[in-house]
Parts: structure tokens; sequence; C-alpha cells
């Protein structure tokens, strides 16, 4: 068994090595709690994105999606209640020098850490401020979102007007938001900027806790669906006292991190307050009106808010793997094949052998229109294989002195190592029928 601590150092380790997970800015020392995904992150990124929107946005009848820009009217932020409360209670340690969230020291009203005496607790807003001209003043402040919902609930009305969606119906958006979080740490877990993936589901009032439920178990479903271990997700139902000012009830679904059980999404019932604050700064009217019952009102909102980065993080880790093959450490990353960076390497079995080459280049070509390959001839085989398990590729393909002459090459399953001698002209086909 992993010791969890070691799993984490070994994650960020193979992040950096195999080019998922860079620092930011690193050859300036680095900026404290920014990441930059490498060529294999970028695509997990993607992959994951794309899941995403696929099993709500296409799959489902009842969600529009939208890309919503990431300066807002300053008031937007009024409305939402984050100018005036979006912020942490902070203290810190007068030894170790550490910060804390308020949360998290106890009774005792000392480090929780050294045991040294703490600060007075302090205010810091978790906005980060920005300003929109050539001058810097009062009326050019504006700010980067903290979260993409707010882009949905403003669009509200253009998107019943544009789509003539009945509620119920919701609106997805994936996107970048930004917090100036002071206590970091844990690696991407909470970054200072990140991307987030949101639903906002419009309900009639009165149905709403019902919708809540249904969304609390979907979202749940969709990262066992993707293959995440359902022994290492948790719903945890927030206390009346946790609850943002703006929630009626709140969930979240945790992953069991090597630091501890932590939030990977959250699943609230936002109420009508949004729409209504909204309606209340700009004067227009947000209200929905039913053309069967004939009734007007101003829906109740259930929001699914995941983070992308914290689910890579989540589904690195759940498919990190280690055992003995062959007397020899084996390292592989089981995961879904809808999200694993890489489908396919093509490998020649010998390198030095200009006709195998050949073969092994035209069918990567080939295969490389439709999903991203990956072609290495630069190791011996074993060493191709292995560097292929630890980033997670579902299918090596192996071309051999035998294809020159039978235009059969090996395909060579990641998860069960079962090694198929396919036609080489069929192995898109056998691609395609096992990456759906
Ligand atoms: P936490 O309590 O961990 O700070 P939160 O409750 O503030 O999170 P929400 O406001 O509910 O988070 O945001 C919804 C989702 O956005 C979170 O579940 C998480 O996946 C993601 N998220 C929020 N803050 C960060 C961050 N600083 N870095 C990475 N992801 C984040």
């Amino acid at each position: 068994m992993l010791q969890q601590q070691d799993l984490m150092e070994k994650i960020v380790s193979l992040c950096k090595r195999r080019g998922f997970i860079f620092q930011s800015s690193e050859i300036y020392g680095g900026l404290a709690s920014t990441w930059d995904y490498g060529p294999l992150g970028a695509e997990l990124k993607r992959n994951l994105k794309e899941a995403w929107w696929r099993s709500n946005v296409f799959e489902r009848d009842d969600i529009e999606g939208l890309d919503a820009s990431i300066l807002m009217h300053p008031s937007v932020w009024m409305a939402s209640g984050h100018v005036s409360s979006f912020e942490d209670t902070l203290v810190d340690c007068k030894s170790c020098k550490k910060r804390f969230k308020i949360e998290y020291i106890g009774s005792k009203n000392k480090c929780p850490e050294c045991g040294g005496e703490i600060t007075a607790a302090r205010q810091f807003s978790l906005m980060l401020k920005t300003h929109i001209g050539p001058v810097e003043e009062a009326g050019s402040l504006t700010y980067l979102r903290p979260e993409t919902a707010q882009g949905i609930f403003v669009n509200f009305q253009n998107v019943v007007n544009s789509t003539r969606r009945k509620i119920p119906f919701g609106i997805a958006q994936i996107g970048k938001s930004f917090r100036n979080e002071v206590t970091t740490g844990n690696y991407t877990f909470r970054s200072r900027e990140f991307e987030q993936m949101e639903i906002e589901f419009f309900v009639k009032p009165g149905t709403d806790e019902e919708w809540y439920a249904i969304w609390v178990d979907e979202r749940f479903d969709w990262y066992t669906r993707f293959g995440m271990k359902k022994e290492n997700l948790r719903k945890r139902r927030h206390e009346k006292t946790e609850l943002a000012h703006y929630a009626k009830a709140c969930t979240d679904i945790e992953y069991q991190f090597p630091f501890g059980w932590s939030e990977l999404e959250g699943i609230a019932n936002r109420t009508d307050f949004d729409l209504k604050q909204h309606m209340k700064l700009s004067g227009q009217t947000l209200e929905y009106f039913d053309d069967e019952t004939k009734e007007r009102y101003v829906p109740y909102v259930i929001e699914p808010s995941g983070g992308i980065d914290r689910s890579i993080l989540a589904f690195l880790v759940d498919s990190y793997k280690e055992e003995k093959v062959r007397d020899e450490k084996r390292v592989s990353l089981s995961l879904h094949k809808k999200l694993a960076p890489i489908k396919a390497a093509v490998l020649p079995l010998l390198r030095n052998r200009p006709d195998i080459v050949e073969l092994a280049k035209t069918l990567a070509d080939d295969l490389r229109k439709e999903r991203k390959v990956m072609y290495d001839d630069t190791a011996s085989i074993g060493r191709l294989y292995r560097r292929q398990d630890e980033i997670g590729t579902p299918y090596c393909i192996t071309v051999d002195v035998d294809s020159l002459t039978d235009r059969k090459v090996t395909v060579r399953d990641r998860d069960t190592m079962a090694q198929d001698r396919v036609e080489a002209a069929n192995v898109k086909r056998y691609l395609a029928d096992r990456l759906q």
C-alpha cells in the first residue's frame, strides 16, 4: 500500500516529469498557487471538459451551453454579494508565521500546528481586482470573476428568449475563475486561477428540493461513470451554519485525496437569490412566464459547481497504480479511455530497421487523423511500454518484422496487458470500437 504522503509526491513528480502540470512562471521562481498544464495535461483537461460537456449539453435535452466573458460589469458583483462578503477571516501564528482560516482554529485559540500565539482575526477579500481603460481610478475598477455562475444569471433572459426553453432547464458553462486565496497549498487543489464547470438549473419554486436531490445523485454518479472509485467519493451535506449567504441547501461531493477528504464539487440550492438581486440592481425583469399555467415567477436555481483542476487531480490520484510485473515495478494510470491524453502509441519493435520504422510511421500518421496518437522509437520496447503505461495510454501498437509480410500489428491493452494481432488496415476500426 502506498503511503498517502508518498502518493502525493509521486503524482506531483510524475506530472512534472511527463508534462502534465508545471509550476507557473517556473524560470522566475514560480508564481504561488498558479499552474500550467503541459502537453499531456492540456489533453487531459480538454478530454475532461469534453466529457462533462457531452454528458450535460449533448446527451440531455434540458441544458444549453454558454461561454460568458470573464470581465463583467462591477454591479454584477455588488448584486451577487461578492463585493461585500466574499472574504476569508484569517489569523497568523506569531511563532511559525503560518496563516489559517478562522474555522481551523479550535477553542484554545492557539496555532493548530505549533501551539503558538495567534494574531487577531483579519478579513481578506478573495476578489481579484483589475482596472479597465487607460486610467486607474475608482470608476474603472472591476473584478476577475470568482465564479462562472454570474455570467449565466445575467444571461438568463437572453437564453430563454433565444432558445424558447421552458422551465425546468439549465445553462452550462466551463471557464476560468479567479480567487485571491490566502491559504493555498495542496498542489492544484486550491489555486488562484482555476477552471470551473458549472450548471445553473432553473426550476419552478416548490420543485427545487426534488431537483436538488436529483442533481446531487447525478453528479456523484458522473465521476464514477468516468472510472473514479466509489469508495473514494462521498456526499457531505452542509450544516445550516456553513451555508453560503445565497444557499438554502448544499451538498459537497468530496474525494479522498491523499491529504484528506476534500471538496470536489458543490451542489447548491441557490433559490431565487441571484436572479432577484440582479432584478433589483439592474432594474430589469428576470421573471419567467409559463405559457401553460399563465404564471409568472422568478425561478429557483440548483447549481452543480465543480472544479476542472480538482477533478484532474482526483482522476490522476485515483488512477495511479504500482504493481510488480515479472519482478519489475510497473506504474500505470488506469484513466478512463475517454480521459486518457494519448489514445494509442505506435512503437516499432526494431528502430534500426527503416522498413519497420516506415510502416509504423505510416500507420501512426493514418491513426492521427482521428485521435491523439504518439509515435515513439527512442528506446527498447519494454521501456516504451512503461512510458505509455505511466501516462495512461490505453493501447500500444507494435510493428515488428512479421508485420512487413503479414501486414498485421500487435495491439496491447493497458489494463489487461493482453495482446491482439490485428490487420494493420483494421487498427482504426479496432480502436474506434474500443475507445467509444
Ligand atoms: P473551498 O471551500 O474548498 O474553498 P468553495 O466551497 O469555496 O471551495 P465553491 O465556491 O463551491 O468552492 O466552488 C465550486 C467549485 O470550484 C469547488 O467545488 C472546486 O472544485 C472549485 N474551486 C473553488 N475554489 C477553487 C480553487 N481555489 N482552486 C481550484 N478549484 C477551486
